[in-house]
């Protein structure tokens, strides 16, 4: 099989290069996968890509001397200026409920436009936003609840969707603090708006929990916070296995950097803290891990390593 380059695009455009060039004629098919099924037990799981965001490099430690964020971007084989964060979203099945865990970008922001793709994943997977009975935000990021505020979108959700999301995260963006996150500009008030009108316009459709709360069998929904005071993390366990979907609690440098503040963590300090248990939970556990913004698929575990832990990719299953 030939792609037809004759010449060279740069990497991180190369998905997206070659997907345009094969949908030609075909909207619903892509070249570069965007969907990755699994099962946990009896759970059916699906990992879709909402695209990528591509945001400045100092994002990823903003409490770290630039020099060694270069270095170690350079040993990632990564470019110093501009990182492509993947951004996942993932589906859920257990018990007849049809459950998505975060909705993506949308089009909350127009200088990330190689993000907010869902709706259209989600077709391409035939999955009808109709059978989604349940969303599980992990926090209001406009990366996280985004998707479900793009035109078009909340009229063909169903009327009794439950959308839940930690008691603490809906009262924090009624007055959300921005003093210690370090965001590129225009990043705070886009992100103050869009939880404002997440807010008004799913208000009858909110379910809050304190601290825990059973979506449907096997799925368990946790507050951690840190990275936004009601982030949570969700559980599935089903017939020994177990997987958790981690959202923003870990970054791809956060293996081996545990200590490194996210430019977006509103409390760098307990976000540190809430990684690193979290990551020597699951290495002691042996559970699998996906996140938000790991490479997708991003299904990995974690080994600890010294002080700090390794990312262990896991085979693709075909
Ligand atoms: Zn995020």
């Amino acid at each position: 099989m030939s792609l037809g380059n004759t010449s060279h695009p740069p990497v991180k455009h190369c998905a997206d290069r070659v997907n345009a060039r094969y949908i030609h004629g075909r909207p619903d098919s892509e070249l570069v996968p965007s969907r990755y099924a699994l099962r946990v037990g009896e759970i059916d799981v699906l990992i879709v890509s909402d695209g990528v965001l591509s945001l400045p490099g100092a994002m990823l430690g903003h409490n770290v001397d630039p020099a060694v964020r270069a270095a170690w971007l350079e040993d990632m084989f990564l470019p110093p200026d501009v990182l492509e964060w993947a951004l996942n979203v993932v589906v859920v099945r257990s018990g007849g409920r049809t459950i998505l865990i975060d909705a993506g970008m949308g089009m909350e922001f127009p200088d990330l436009p190689r993000a907010g793709k869902l709706a259209q994943r989600l077709k391409a997977a035939g999955i009808d936003p109709v059978s989604v009975t349940d969303v599980v935000l992990t926090h209001m990021h406009m990366d996280h609840c985004g998707g479900l505020l793009a035109d078009g979108v909340k009229e063909r959700l169903r009327p009794d969707l439950r959308v839940h999301v930690a008691a603490a995260e809906a009262e924090f963006w009624e007055s959300p603090d921005f003093s210690r996150v370090s965001m590129p500009p225009g990043f705070p008030d886009a992100l103050r708006r869009t939880g404002k009108r997440f807010l008004k316009e799913y208000h009858s459709q909110l379910r809050t929990f304190e601290n825990e709360y059973e979506v449907a069998p096997g799925v368990v929904v946790q507050r951690t916070g840190g990275h936004t005071p009601g982030h949570s993390v969700v559980r599935l366990a089903s017939g020994g296995d177990r997987l958790t979907f981690a959202g923003d609690a870990v970054f791809q440098v956060g293996f081996e950097h545990p200590d490194w503040y996210n430019g977006f963590e509103h409390d760098p300090e307990e976000a540190a803290r809430v990684r690193v248990g979290l990551l020597r939970e699951l290495a002691a556990n042996r559970e699998s891990l996906v996140a938000t913004h790991l490479s997708f698929p991003s299904v990995c575990h974690v080994a600890v390593d010294g002080d700090v832990f390794r990312w262990v990719p896991g085979p693709w299953e075909y």
